[in-house]
């Protein structure tokens, strides 16, 4: 779950709490709870946005209305009031009213918001500041007395500031957006960022060169260092910057959450903000994340709605920075991909939750024979899984492949039903990164597909918002004879498929096998169709296949090897023009089956070879990194081997010899 707040009276500070509650929701919260506050047109507010923003027919999100006794009882009023609770809202006239009551009134304001939150559609209420028993039971007897009356109570639940934000007008109307102009600091930011570090503008290609013929790439010596100190004095005095050395000023619209905000929050605002927009914690200061928001709207030329600047807020979620680049030069570490904008060498699918996996494998059985309940009461097993997903999303995983294949052998329907399952805590723990549902069953991947849309409108939302083929899921794999099936599929969800470069049709090729003209024809066939159900070439990865390099050792003379006709194969799709965009994505485990040790650096070196003839995904374990630590030298000559065995002598024997040399050699050392 994620908290918000509706009681916010500023217009930045509360579109602020609703654009940072639609990312909570994207990263996978299943539900909200509201801030305290006594408003009811603000409590409606939060109902309203989230129906306009996440329509019904997607599925709504349950939200539960946070009610406190506000008594004096206790001193939280008097607190509130004097903004020593940061983000809880007591207006002059609540403390002098609830100050002049008796207690048996604050429980029936109490009472009267329970019914509210129950008439205006939340799921449930979270009841807090009673001191026993008996007056909670009072809170909820009263409440279920007053039932859909509340509204005849309004008056005595409504206690705004003076001249409150609200994002709709009493006809249910949205209100016009504020339209400020850029701020001399942000126009200066703006423009030293399109001249010198936007990746489409030359001045970026000069920058960087120059940098780098300077030395100052190495991120040492005499020029980096004089570089580094500039950059910190100049930014301090612009940007009150704290030299985290992972800049996110294009982010944050040229304001910094390190030195401007008390928190140094990554994703600021808080929920700390005042009523009138000053930091909860330092009332000297504005909140960040008004000025951003401020920033945000000023980019969008005038418009009294969202534009350009606030849709891209509304949709931004930082990555947490880099610890390790404090203190060195944040625009070094950006010109040469050390930071956050760092792409990943390969497009990760992360393998590590796959039931053929023995101990994994374990885990899921003994977690599905809990029984009803077990993918949400928390368990050993349970948490097993929980650690496998979000590990893999800390490792930047760009899916998270599920695999329950073994689950069906069995029973088809169970592996259906689990999918089903491990799918929703794909979408509760994997902060964003999207399934990768992976079966040879048809019936499996339509059943993860429908349940990563179903009941979650914040993905959904994210998907069609973001326009990025890389929120939507993966579906590993379609065929050229189950694509009939799957694609059209794509009218009501949108993903990405792994085309598997398989065919029920008798191989021809050479030593009874596909050639590399065959494979590359099934790529064909399956590119067109995906083009006729409308994919864009970026969701499609297609899978030549992996053979293990230990017995990748052709039977007959003039027969290629595995290995050659896979990496030949993603070279010929990689050169099709009509192709451009397209990913090839390999089960990287799979080479190095049955080697007797450093699999590891095999791995490494087998995705270091592929990636020169084109790969750029592959389904991996994560934590490798693959692609980004570089391969010992005689496992790349080892794996080129296997890359060039055309099926002459000369090659066969040359690879043959260097598996034989690395046996030998590995043996030896365990
Ligand atoms: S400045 Fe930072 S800590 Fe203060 S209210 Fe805003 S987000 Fe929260």
């Amino acid at each position: 779950g994620a908290a918000v707040s509706p009681f916010k009276y500023t217009e930045p500070s509360q579109m602020q709490q609703y654009y940072k509650m639609e990312k909570k929701i994207a990263c996978g919260a299943e539900f909200l709870i509201t801030q305290v506050g006594w408003d009811w047109k603000k409590s409606l507010e939060l109902f309203r946005y989230l129906k306009e923003v996440f329509p019904p027919q997607e599925g709504s999100i349950p939200v539960i209305g946070n009610v406190y006794l506000l008594s004096t009882l206790t001193p939280a009023p008097r607190l509130m009031h004097d903004g020593k609770l940061p983000g809880c809202f007591v207006s002059d006239e609540l403390l002098a009213k609830v100050q002049s009551e008796r207690v048996d009134d604050h429980i029936e304001r109490a009472a009267q918001q329970v019914a509210m939150y129950k008439g205006l559609g939340a799921a449930g209420v979270d009841v807090g500041g009673v001191p026993t028993f008996e007056i909670f039971v009072k809170i909820l007897n009263r409440a279920a007395q007053i039932g859909a009356g509340w509204e005849q109570f309004k008056g005595n639940l409504c206690w705004p500031t003076k001249d409150p934000f609200y994002l709709y007008d009493e006809s249910g109307q949205r209100v016009p957006l504020i339209t400020p102009y850029p701020t001399f600091g942000k126009r200066f930011f703006d423009f030293a960022h399109w001249a010198m570090l936007d990746p489409k503008h030359v001045g970026f290609r000069a920058f960087k060169k120059t940098m780098s013929v300077l030395g100052a790439d190495a991120g040492e010596g005499a020029i980096y260092k004089l570089f580094n100190s500039t950059e910190k004095g100049f930014k301090y005095l612009m940007f009150d910057c704290e030299e985290c050395g992972d800049c996110f000023l294009p982010e944050n619209f040229g304001l910094c959450t390190m030195g401007g905000c008390e928190k140094g929050l990554d994703n600021a605002p808080c929920g700390d903000a005042t009523a009138d927009g000053h930091c909860g914690n330092n009332l000297d200061r504005v909140c960040t994340g008004e000025r951003i928001y401020e920033a945000a709207a000023s980019e969008d030329g005038g418009k009294m709605i969202e534009g350009k600047g606030r849709q891209r807020l509304r949709t931004t979620i930082n990555k947490p920075r880099n610890p390790a680049l404090r203190h060195t030069s944040s625009i070094i570490n950006y010109l040469f991909g050390k930071d956050h904008t760092m792409k990943n060498a390969l497009i990760s699918i992360g393998e590590s939750i796959h039931a053929s996996i023995p101990k994994t494998g374990q885990i899921m059985k003994d977690l599905h024979a809990l029984g009803a309940g077990a993918y949400t009461t928390p368990s050993p097993q349970l948490d097993y899984i929980r650690a496998l997903v979000e590990s893999q999303a800390n490792d930047g995983a760009d899916y998270i492949a599920v695999n329950l294949d073994a689950f069906g052998e069995q029973d088809p329907q169970q592996a259906v039903d689990m999918m089903v399952q491990y799918v929703r805590l794909v979408k509760r723990w994997g902060r964003g990164v999207p399934v990768c549902i992976d079966s040879s069953s048809d019936a499996v991947l339509v059943a993860g597909l429908k349940e990563w849309y179903a009941n979650a409108p914040g993905v959904a939302d994210h998907v069609k918002r973001g326009n990025e083929s890389l929120h939507a899921p993966l579906l590993n794999s379609i065929k050229v004879y189950t694509m009939d099936k799957i694609m059209p599929l794509k009218k009501d969800y949108d993903f990405s498929f792994v085309g598997l470069l398989v065919s029920e049709e008798k191989a021809t090729g050479p030593g009874g096998s596909h050639s590399v003209d065959e494979l590359y024809a099934l790529a064909k066939q399956l590119f067109d169709a995906a083009m006729r159900h409308g994919f864009k070439p970026g969701q499609i990865f297609f899978d030549s296949t992996v053979f293990p390099l230990a017995i990748d050792m052709p039977m007959e003379p003039g027969v290629p090897g595995y290995t050659y006709r896979t990496f030949e194969t993603i070279k010929k799709i990689k050169a099709d023009p009509r192709m451009k965009g397209v990913h090839c994505s390999l089960g990287i485990s799979n080479s190095v089956r049955d080697l007797p040790a450093r699999r590891i650096g095999v791995c490494r070196a087998y995705v270091a070879k592929a990636m020169e003839y084109g790969l750029d995904a592959g389904i991996v374990n994560t934590a490798h990194q693959y692609g980004t630590v570089e391969a010992p030298p005689e496992l790349l000559e080892l794996v080129d081997a296997y890359a060039k065995l055309d099926g002459s002598m000369e090659k066969t024997g040359k690879a043959m010899e260097l598996m034989a040399q690395f046996c030998r050699d590995n043996r030896k050392a365990s």
